[in-house]
């Protein structure tokens, strides 16, 4: 009997026909699903599959800063704490919170925080709790597109959504959308984000190696996906409403119903 071990990453991510191992061609996506409100006790809330990436996004606030050191006289803070259930990996992740995660926590306030209108909310802190449940590469660019959602669903002033999503290399090709073999066994790994009301890149982090045309190959086509899933974002927010909408039409006509019968 063989042993699988399933963190190993496998020798050969894109065959001679030009697909990777999960069966896409060098520029698809993963499938995505989003949707919005999901966490009852929060301000706003949203949930996102993006392949084998399941991610909780929940926002609070705008509160009292605690410590009260980290609180700004003239402006708001965004705060992010982006932390991987200890279940989220193959092998048990440490529960304390990592460099890694600091690290994903602090790009996402920055690729977050043009968009909103902090200077509104002086002493005050957006705390935006985002939790990996299920990670499978493409973790920071997964959380700051649901986290943009939760934002926009806890009705916060916003310039626009933001999305992100990464190109890379393997096996010597130029790939979208990064998955965890990918990342792991790949030659580069370059997430970005855009923040749509100027269109300009909020985050580019660039792991690994390429050269400067496929660099500027990846940022067209990384660019391309971005605004379908931008679309997705505007689908996921407008279903949320059409299903208020329905629950309201549905209840008036129990309502009427009801009146009906009681008058005969
Ligand atoms: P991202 O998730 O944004 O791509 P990284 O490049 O740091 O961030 O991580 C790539 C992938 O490696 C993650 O999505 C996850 O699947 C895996 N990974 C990250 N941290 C750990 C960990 N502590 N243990 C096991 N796998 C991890």
């Amino acid at each position: 009997m063989s042993l699988l071990i399933k963190d190993e990453a496998p020798e050969k991510l894109i065959d001679e026909n030009g697909k990777r191992v999960d069966g896409r061609g060098l520029k698809d996506l993963r499938p995505i699903k989003m949707e919005v409100g999901i966490v009852p006790n929060a301000a706003g809330s949203a949930y996102i599959e993006w392949g084998g990436n399941k991610i909780y996004a929940a926002v609070y606030g705008p509160r009292e800063v605690h410590p009260h050191h980290m609180a700004r006289p003239d402006r708001g803070i965004l705060r992010v704490f982006y932390r991987m259930a200890t279940f989220s990996v193959h092998e048990r992740k440490r529960a304390a919170p990592g460099r890694r995660e600091k690290e994903i926590s602090m790009v996402m306030e920055n690729s977050l925080s043009p968009v909103l209108f902090l200077e509104l909310y002086p002493d005050s802190a957006l705390e935006l709790f985002v939790e990996i449940i299920a990670a499978d590469g493409g973790t920071r660019c997964a959380s700051i597109t649901v986290a943009a959602l939760a934002l926009a669903d806890a009705g916060i002033p916003m310039r626009s959504l933001v999305t992100a999503v990464a190109g890379g290399k393997a096996d010597g090709k130029l790939i979208l959308d990064c998955s965890g073999d990918e990342d792991k066994a790949g030659e580069a790994d370059l997430p970005v984000a855009i923040t749509w009301f100027n269109n300009e890149i909020s985050l580019l982090q660039f792991d690994g190696i390429m050269s400067l045309e496929e660099f500027e190959e990846t940022i067209e086509s990384v660019k391309e996906s971005l605004e379908k899933i931008h679309e997705m974002q505007q689908e996921a927010l407008k279903r949320k409403y059409i299903d208020i909408r329905n629950d309201i039409k549905e209840n008036e006509s129990e309502h009427q119903h009801e009146g009906g019968d009681q008058e005969i």
